[in-house]
Order: structure tokens, then sequence, then C-alpha cells
């Protein structure tokens, strides 16, 4: 200090080291020269001193003294040397570099670094031309399937794969129409549903040794009763839809059936017929029981539905 002249604020050497190479704020150097703020700005004017950074001479100097953050993604090297390695995560990666999975994506396209995903889709195709693995993946497949608990988790995520996917259904279903307008393909898979059908035990039991005989019921005849005319009226009772799922004469190709709630083709009660689609229909002719009393809920319901005046949907 002895080499400054008093007072410090008046010396132009004191001012360059003190005011322009060191950090001390603008409040500690006048404590120092015992003068303030504006005398100290004077004298930097008059001895036409550079002015330092407006941040640094309030104290806040985070903003010039860390330096910025590095963007990692953009080191080609770095990002190579973590991509290329496939156990580390591209999320782990992406936490490292302080930025989202697709930045790190974007920029390994950007420097030609071969993707994650062609690399493990060459990786699995050279793995499944060795049929000793296929073997082995075969034989894993089928003893999980016979487990009860994983085929279960295995539908619930097909339900739930499936729900809400109308844009996907509506593809499937398109489809399947075109591919069943094609006649051979018809031909073949009748031909496969009646091998298939064969080869089952129940195929070639007749009568009372099928599991699904009723004691003769369908043989009976029907009533003279249960004519054109009561069909028709009961199919305008329930607005040519079907009683259970909805469809329509036109979504079924031809007429709904009329079906007998209890089995007996002798009861023509207008209560005990209702109007079934070809699916529905079909579904009736197994677990008897339990479609008597599921006819019998859904009747009333609709009847409850009826008397308040709501409309009543299956
Ligand atoms: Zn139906």
């Amino acid at each position: 200090m002895s080499d400054y002249t008093y007072p410090l604020f008046k010396d132009k050497q004191w001012l360059i080291d003190y005011y322009s190479n060191s950090i001390l704020t603008l409040k500690q150097l006048c404590t120092i020269a015992k003068c303030c703020v504006s005398t100290i700005m004077r004298f930097v004017d008059y001895y036409d001193i550079p002015k330092r950074n407006i941040a640094i001479s309030n104290g806040r100097q985070r903003y010039k003294l860390i330096p910025k953050k590095e963007l990692l993604y953009k080191n080609k090297e770095w990002l190579q040397y973590k991509y290329d390695d496939i156990t580390i995560k591209q999320l782990d990666i992406a936490k490292e570099a302080h930025c989202s999975v697709g930045t790190i994506i974007s920029w390994a396209n950007k420097f030609g670094i071969i993707p994650r995903i062609k690399r493990m889709s060459d990786m699995l195709k050279l793995r499944y031309e060795n049929k000793e693995y296929c073997e082995k993946q075969r034989s894993a497949t089928i003893a999980a399937i016979s487990k009860p608990e994983v085929r279960l988790k295995h539908s619930e995520s097909v339900k739930r794969s499936w729900k809400d996917n109308d844009k996907r259904r509506e593809y499937l279903s398109d489809l399947t129409k075109e591919r069943w307008l094609d006649t051979e393909y018809r031909k073949f898979v009748t031909e496969q549903l009646l091998k298939s059908a064969k080869s089952h035990k129940a195929y070639h039991l007749f009568g009372p040794d099928n599991h699904n005989w009723h004691g003769g019921k369908s043989f009976e005849p029907y009533s003279h009763e249960f004519n054109s005319y009561l069909k028709e009226t009961i199919r305008d009772l329930y607005d040519h839809k079907c009683f259970i799922c909805n469809k329509s004469n036109s979504k079924n190709n031809r007429c709904l059936s009329v079906h007998h709630i209890d089995y007996n083709k002798k009861n023509n009660n207008i209560y005990n017929l209702v109007p079934l689609c070809d699916v529905c229909h079909s579904r009736t002719n197994g677990n008897r029981r339990f479609w008597i009393k599921e006819f019998e809920l859904l009747l009333f319901a609709r009847k409850f539905c009826m008397t308040l005046g709501l409309e009543c949907e299956p």
C-alpha cells in the first residue's frame, strides 16, 4: 500500500490494481479508499479505465466465473463411446448430458453413429439364423405357456393392448374381410377346421354319448304357433336387433333367429322368445342353465328401463 498516494481513489495505479484486476466488490473498495461508489466511478471515468462487467461489480460473479455447462451430447467421441456400449441405457446417457433421449438419438444420427435399433435387429437376425438357438427358444416358450399364471398374464396384456384401440381393430377387420372374399382361402380354412373337428373325440360321438346332448330336444317338432308371423312380431318387438349384442339384421347378413329362452319349443309365449344373431344364438347352445338365468336378468332389466322411460342398451 505504501506505493500508493493518498487519497487512494485519486491514484490511477491503485484503481487499475484494485478496480480492474481484483475481484473485490465496489463496496469493499469504498471501505478501503474511505469514499463512496460514485467517487470511485468518477475517477475511473477520469483516468479512462475500462469499466467492469456490471454483473461482477454487483457481486454476482457467477455469470462470469463459472464456465458454461459443457454440452456433452455435441461431443462426438463421448457420444460414440457411450452409445456403442449397449449396457448403458439411453436414458442414463441423456441424464448425464442433461438432455432428453430424443436429443441423444438425433445427435447420434447427425454424427452417423449406427442407431441402436438397427444394431439390435441385425443381432437378432444373426441369432435366429442359428437353428439350435431357435429350437431352444421354441421349447422354452412351450414350457412357459404350459404354466397357467403365464397364460393369465399374457391374456391380460393382450386385453390391455386391444382396449381403446379402434384403429387397429378397423385395420384388421378390413384385412379379414378382404381375405374372406378369396374363395380359395375360404376353402382352405374350411378344410382345416373340418380336419381339426374330426380329430376331436366328440366329433365321432352321436346322441347321448355327446357332451352336448340334451335328450334329443332338437328333434322335437316346432309347434304350429311358431310360424313366420310370430317370428316377425318378435323381431319387430325388439326393433330388429339382437337381444344380447344389439346387432342389426343387416349386420347379421340374414334375418335374426328367434330363440326359446327355456329351450322348450312348445312354449311360444312372447316372454319366452327373443331375437338373436347367429353368433349369440350358437353361444346359447351350450351352458343352458346359465343362459336361462342370463335372459331372465336381461328381460327384467329391460322391463325396468322401459317403465322408467330409459333407453336399454345391452
Ligand atoms: Zn347377437
